[in-house]
């Protein structure tokens, strides 16, 4: 049995054979085409040709209850119509008597290179985009590769060099057992949404992921991020997995997924859900959990063209409350902006969209048309269901007063057309920007709640671009900032009597949630797939003790000896 150590992206296992996503990448040369007019038909058919593509991979997505994929897609998708890229492939064939390859190439070229050499991290990004568009409709104009791409027609393992988020939507879930990937970035959106359909993934693995030869089967640990390979199936099942351990906590959530979470020496911590549709409402309640952390609202109305109306988000929002039967829903004001652009709010062209007018800048800045009628719909669905409103992004006290003010603007004129009059929902924040995080104690008396989102908390804190795959293993594991910005988080949220959660995707990784139980936190909202493995994981830990742990893990900069010690905690006796 051979194996390979990657970055662990998705957690699970799964044993499947290999099936290699061919990323097909057309050789292309330059020739001179004396009939222009015919080399242009040819690139508007096939910009046409993948414009609809995507739009058909879209209806797939939306068929398939996978909405959060579509808004991404359309973003990809809307670059196909972009004048300057279409000017620069027409000179080239009208100027050069370029052939439409080549003009292609080159015309994508031009602005993928342009995009290169700027200093933001996300124009950069894009052009990322814009090489995978570029593939795309040079595979339309070899007419050759009429054939579809090629994908699993049975249940496989995918390897691939990178997967986009449209290669990804373009596979059929139910037969993608695991994805190996020898680049990839676990903050990019392909792999978020693994996480959120339970499938195993192994990032990072480089160029050795393709020594795996046609036939293997492929062994994917997408918890401790290694793959295993060889010809012999039994072999691959011989392989020690480094088991949850066997814990009253462990017993209790496999024969009653809703027991709650409590460590061995009786503390209590909330394992709530992340979602963003009411298909993720059901897998997360079917899981277990305790309640939604975060429902994401910018994807739970993907697709849609404009802002949702007050109904539809009432009706959506009561739909998934119902869905937890009385248990808290926290759903989150649309967090539109940089890497999310929904409902067309979005400009193209902000320099720097991630430190751009986003999340509830972008809502203060548009309160008819986006704020309102979420907040309408918000206290419409509160008084039949008990949900919590989260505000996101959010980098100063101002911001929560400006959206109070604009909340009891609402709530009044609401209660003025029908009673009952007092609107008493709990407001809590995203603690996701680092002047907030700085601040906590000075914003705990503002909130009913806070919410750490270590996704985009850690991308400002340590200046690593989410989307960026070159970053992937940034910040390392030993890395303590984050924690000790956590710990003062969950200080100040307390000596202010309020409750604080965490909602990131750090937070699924056992010893970072051990860390957590160590430091007081009362939620923890993970992908719905980890619920109970979340709920094992707090079984089985001793609370006092990872306080010592945690404690001492804060006054530290190298964190592996204090990881290495709670794996040992936590690994079977
Ligand atoms: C976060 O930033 O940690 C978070 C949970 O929100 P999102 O990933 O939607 O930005
Ligand atoms: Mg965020």
């Amino acid at each position: 049995v051979k194996t390979l150590i990657g970055i662990a992206a998705s957690p699970g296992t799964a044993v499947g054979p290999v099936f290699f996503l061919e990323r097909r990448v057309p050789i292309v040369d330059k020739r001179i085409a004396a009939d222009s007019a015919r080399e242009w038909r040819r690139v508007r058919e096939a910009l046409a040709q993948v414009s609809d593509s995507l739009r058909t991979l879209m209806e797939d997505c939306e068929r398939r209850g996978n909405q959060s994929a579509v808004p991404i897609i359309a973003s990809n998708a809307q670059f196909l119509a972009d004048p300057e890229i279409q000017a620069a492939i027409r000179a080239l064939i009208d100027h050069q008597q370029a052939n439409a390859e080549w003009a292609v190439q080159r015309g994508f070229e031009s602005v993928i290179d342009l995009l290169a050499g700027q200093e933001d991290e996300y124009l950069r990004a894009r052009g990322k985009d814009l090489a995978e568009l570029a593939r795309r409709v040079l595979e339309a104009l070899d007419d050759r590769s009429d054939r579809p791409a090629d994908v699993p027609r049975s249940p496989s393992v995918v390897v691939a060099d990178s997967l986009s988020f449209c290669d990804l939507a373009a596979l059929d879930e139910t037969l993608l057992q695991g994805i190996c990937l020898a680049q990839g970035n676990s903050n990019d959106h392909a792999l978020i949404l693994a996480r959120s359909t339970g499938i195993p993934a192994v990032i990072g693995l480089g160029d050795g992921v393709f020594s795996i030869s046609a036939g293997e089967i492929v062994r994917v640990d997408g918890t401790h991020g290694l793959i295993h390979f060889d010809r012999d199936r039994n072999a691959l099942l011989r392989v020690k997995e480094p088991a949850p351990p066997e814990t009253a906590g462990r017993r209790a959530a496999a024969s009653d997924p809703w027991a709650p979470a409590v460590t061995l020496d009786g503390v209590p911590v909330q394992v709530m859900a992340n979602i963003s549709s009411l298909r993720t409402a059901r897998a997360a309640f079917a899981a277990g959990a305790d309640g939604v952390g975060l429902l994401r609202t910018e994807y739970l109305f993907a697709g849609s063209p404009q802002v949702p109306s007050e109904e539809d988000q009432a009706r959506a929002y009561q739909e998934i409350c119902g869905v937890f039967r009385g248990k808290a829903v926290t759903i989150r004001l649309f967090d539109a902006g940089s890497d999310k652009p929904v409902f067309g709010l979005v400009s193209p062209h902000e320099q720097n969209p991630a430190l751009g007018l986003r999340g509830i800048r972008l809502g203060l800045a548009e309160p008819e048309r986006l704020l309102k009628p979420q907040i309408r719909a918000l206290i419409q669905a509160g008084r039949t269901s008990k949900l919590r409103i989260l505000l996101p992004m959010v980098c100063a006290a101002s911001e929560i007063t400006a959206f109070k003010n604009i909340f009891a603007e609402c709530a009044q004129e609401m209660s003025r057309s029908s009673p009952p009059a007092e609107e008493r929902i709990p407001i809590g924040i995203m603690i996701e920007v680092p002047s907030a995080a700085v601040m906590a104690d000075l914003l705990a008396p503002e909130a009913d709640f806070f919410s750490i989102g270590t996704n985009d908390l850690t991308q400002y804190l340590y200046a690593v671009d989410r989307t960026n795959s070159s970053l992937a293993n940034l910040p390392g594991s030993e890395e303590g900032a984050l924690l000790r910005l956590i710990q003062q988080v969950i200080d100040a949220t307390h000596d202010h009597g309020k409750i604080v959660g965490l909602c990131g995707e750090w937070g699924q990784n056992p010893d970072n949630l051990a860390l957590l139980v160590g430091l007081g936190i009362d939620e923890v909202s993970v992908n719905p797939f980890f619920v109970g493995a979340a709920k094992t994981v707090i079984g089985a830990l001793r609370c006092e003790e990872m306080k010592t742990l945690a404690r001492t893990a804060v006054g530290r900069s190298d964190l592996r000896e204090i990881r290495e010690l709670i794996r040992r905690r936590l690994a079977p006796a």
